[in-house]
């Protein structure tokens, strides 16, 4: 277990029971359109990484993970969780997202866990190839991957989508995933578990979002196919399908601007949900009490009926 003094001290961490509806209260964001990939620390209103509102119960000690995208949003909602729960964390990013990641850091070693910083970009191949060697390296061992940076950039129209944004959509959200869960695949351990952001989008995507949604998509079908293929070898993988999630992602063209303020307002709990109430859902996949569960992707949603 990790110390008292790393847990939260308020009474509202994620096991208080509490009424879903009124947990957070529904965002009404300023309408705005900022530059990729955006910062946590410059979201208005800020989003609840669980800072102080998660409480570990020591489902991941003595595990190592790497998340990727793990700077801020879901990705550093779950490198929080992941490190409240006992487990070493290295975290990927862009290099201009470093003041996210050093606060991530910070978080990870106050939970008395190493933290390991690999700043890069997954657009560079020899960045993506080296990665999770670096991992490997940086933490002595690997037994988790999450594969959970993406790009999301509404577009109106088809005749507007530039091949530059379908190809960075493509090799950031899908084709990085497949190259860095083969690269893992050669490392991980029996027990290990690898779990991908998928989204909603990959069963009823948005008119504005084809390229992004198409490879959510891609993501679910890899995920039940590469899940048969480990399964074998003691190595499960799943993904995780997140609804609307206040993180950088979306006042960054993930919305188009006039969409923010209502951001979340449609799903039946009628709020958008912040990034720690994902973290739940990555620990379970990744801890061994999940051992029967795999190709599974489980929807954290807001009540968004799905497959
Ligand atoms: P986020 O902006 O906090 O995280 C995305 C991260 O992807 C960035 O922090 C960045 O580090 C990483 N990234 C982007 N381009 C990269 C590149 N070229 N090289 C390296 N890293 C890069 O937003 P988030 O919403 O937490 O997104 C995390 C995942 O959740 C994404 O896969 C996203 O598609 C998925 N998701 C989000 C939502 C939502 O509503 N926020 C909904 C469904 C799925
Ligand atoms: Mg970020």
């Amino acid at each position: 277990m990790t110390s008292d003094s790393t847990q939260p001290t308020g009474s509202h961490d994620q096991l208080t029971f509490q009424d879903p509806v009124t947990r957070y209260e529904a965002i009404e964001p300023p309408a705005e359109k900022k530059p990729e990939p955006g910062l946590d620390s410059e979201l208005t209103p800020k989003a609840d990484l669980g800072e102080h509102t998660y409480r570990g119960t020591g489902r991941l000690q003595g595990r190592k993970a790497l998340v990727t995208g793990g700077d801020s949003g879901i990705g550093a909602a779950t490198a929080i969780a992941f490190a409240r729960e006992g487990a070493d964390v290295a975290i990927a990013y862009l290099p201009v997202e470093q003041s996210d990641a050093e606060n991530i850091v910070r978080i990870i070693e106050e939970a008395g866990r190493t933290a390991v910083a690999l700043p890069g970009d997954l657009m560079d191949p020899e960045y993506t190839a080296g990665l999770v060697r670096a991992a490997v390296d940086g933490l002595g061992g690997l037994d988790i991957l999450v594969n959970n940076a993406g790009k999301q950039m509404a577009v109106e129209s088809i005749e507007d989508l530039t091949d530059e944004q379908i190809t960075e959509t493509f090799t950031i959200n899908i084709e990085a995933m497949i190259r860095l869960s083969r690269d893992a695949a050669t490392v991980l351990p029996a027990g290990s578990a690898i779990i991908n952001s998928t989204s909603i989008q990959a069963y009823t995507p948005s008119p504005n979002l084809i390229d992004y949604a198409s490879t959510k998509a891609a993501i679910n079908n890899f995920t039940k196919g590469l899940a048969q293929q480990l399964a074998p070898k003691g190595i499960r993988v799943n993904a995780v399908a997140p609804g609307p999630i206040w993180t950088p992602l979306q006042p960054t063209g993930g919305q188009p601007a006039d969409a923010i303020p209502e951001f979340g307002h449609q799903t039946p709990l009628g709020r958008a949900g912040q990034p720690t109430e994902l973290a739940p859902a990555y620990v379970f996949l990744a801890s061994p009490e999940s051992s029967y569960v795999l190709g599974e992707t489980l929807n954290v949603n807001g009540g968004t009926p799905s497959p």
